[in-house]
């Protein structure tokens, strides 16, 4: 069978791919342990909560009702209103109704998005979205219609106390020209935990304002829920900015529910794209959250159990693998939010792939680093290939277990002749 261009590029291996094939291997291969995919962490009290408010919609008929009916090609109006009061009440930020679309999660706004503002304009212009600071989310890599859609710029690596590091937009290497039609960062940063700095954002913001392009912030991690921020990092929107939030870092994943906030226009451009691909997204996320929305138990479940959770866990695994891998090329990531913790194996032997492959054949499934590179030209640059990402988030049991193995392994590839 012959596939068009669209099928030959939506058919390849990407490496959400097999990130998402890895997740499912981890749940069906008994066993193996599960530190690579982006699953939040089954947390008691967030799952009893939803528990009682699922079996609340089933005995008042909303279930029924949410399955039985299409929602708008925005999505829920109920809903919408309920997130514009909740984030002008929680944030003190101007937004209404207008301001707000609900897509089948963000991966799906992010296509939508990452192709409305780059790409192909028709007539001979064609612009990218641009990645202040890589390493950035694997799942951006392969979202774009046409090819050499993304630009990416190194960062700069600053080396903390106690074999931590963070990094840096680079601006002085930042070249934002013409052809960029979209900035983009997630804050706080899947795979490295960073958190921008409101610096940072606003130097971001400054320069998207003055080319005249949106600033897409991903805060699937970030304020007001789920929150799994470590640091006093302020959230950031206006009239430029476009905010990607999610249900699935809540707990929520397979509700597939993604929110974005922006200028009318952008929401209004959604909602086309939304009609023509989705005719709607899908009703059951803003069904069963609707109410916590309303009374404002997302903002108490966020600070009150999801955070301190996330917080203690990565704590606890940064104590764990410093313990197991007492070496002077180790380096972690300073952990600031996010499910992750980003490790760096300077000068090591092997790439990324190898040890990925090593640690996969004794049991253990993490993400190698490389992926997490869309848009850097540099094929060359060592540091791309010698970082991995890990899941803090899974059983004490499991991350212990892991990192076991992963001690191991390190040692053993570091020690060989
Ligand atoms: N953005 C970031 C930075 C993520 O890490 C993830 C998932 O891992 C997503 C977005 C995906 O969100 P959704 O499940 O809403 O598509």
């Amino acid at each position: 069978m012959e596939f068009s261009a669209f099928g030959q590029k939506f058919t390849r291996h990407a490496g959400i791919t097999q990130l998402m094939d890895d997740l499912n291997q981890g749940l069906t291969t008994p066993n193996t342990i599960m530190l690579g995919g982006g699953n939040p962490a089954a947390i008691p009290e967030v799952l009893a909560y939803l528990d009682q408010q699922s079996r609340q919609l089933v005995k008042n008929g909303d279930l029924l009702k949410a399955m039985a009916n299409y929602d708008g090609p925005q999505g829920k109006d109920a809903y919408i209103c309920a997130l514009a009061k909740l984030l002008s009440k929680e944030l003190g930020w101007p937004v209404g109704p207008e301001h707000i679309a609900l897509t089948n999660g963000s991966q799906t706004a992010f296509f939508y998005l990452f192709n409305l503002l780059a790409g192909d304009f028709g007539d001979g212009r064609k612009k990218k979205v641009l990645f202040p600071l890589a390493p950035e989310y694997i799942g951006y890599g392969d979202g774009a219609l046409s090819e050499d859609h993304f630009k990416a710029c190194k960062p700069t690596i600053t080396r903390l106390e106690n074999g931590l590091f963070k990094y840096h937009v680079d601006f002085d290497r930042l070249e934002v020209g013409d052809d960029i039609g979209l900035i983009c960062v997630s804050r706080p940063t899947n795979p490295t935990g960073n958190v921008l700095t409101d610096e940072e954002i606003m130097r971001l913001d400054e320069i998207a304002r003055e080319k005249g392009i949106p600033l897409l912030i991903d805060n699937a991690y970030g304020m007001p829920f789920p929150n799994i921020i470590f640091t006093d990092a302020k959230p950031f929107w206006n009239d430029n900015t476009i905010l990607c939030m999610s249900l699935s870092k809540l707990g929520l994943p397979g509700v597939r529910c993604g929110i974005v906030v922006a200028p009318p226009a952008i929401i209004q451009a959604m909602t086309n794209i939304s009609g023509i691909i989705n005719l709607a997204p899908g009703s059951m996320g803003p069904a069963l959250t609707l109410p916590m929305m309303e009374n404002g138990d997302v903002i108490t479940l966020s600070n009150e159990v999801i955070r301190p959770f996330y917080q203690a866990k990565a704590q606890q695994a940064v104590t764990w693998l410093q313990q197991a891998i007492p070496l002077p090329q180790f380096h972690i990531h300073k952990p600031e939010g996010a499910l992750f913790l980003w490790l760096w194996f300077e000068d090591l032997p092997v790439h990324s792939q190898e040890l990925y492959e090593r640690l996969k054949q004794k049991g253990l499934l993490v993400v190698p680093g490389h992926y997490f590179f869309p848009g850097i030209e540099d094929g060359d640059w060592a540091h791309s290939k010698q970082c991995i990402r890990l899941n803090y988030a899974q059983s004490e049991a499991d991350v212990q277990a892991g990192i076991k193995i992963l001690a191991e392994e390190v040692l053993a590839i570091y020690q060989a002749p």
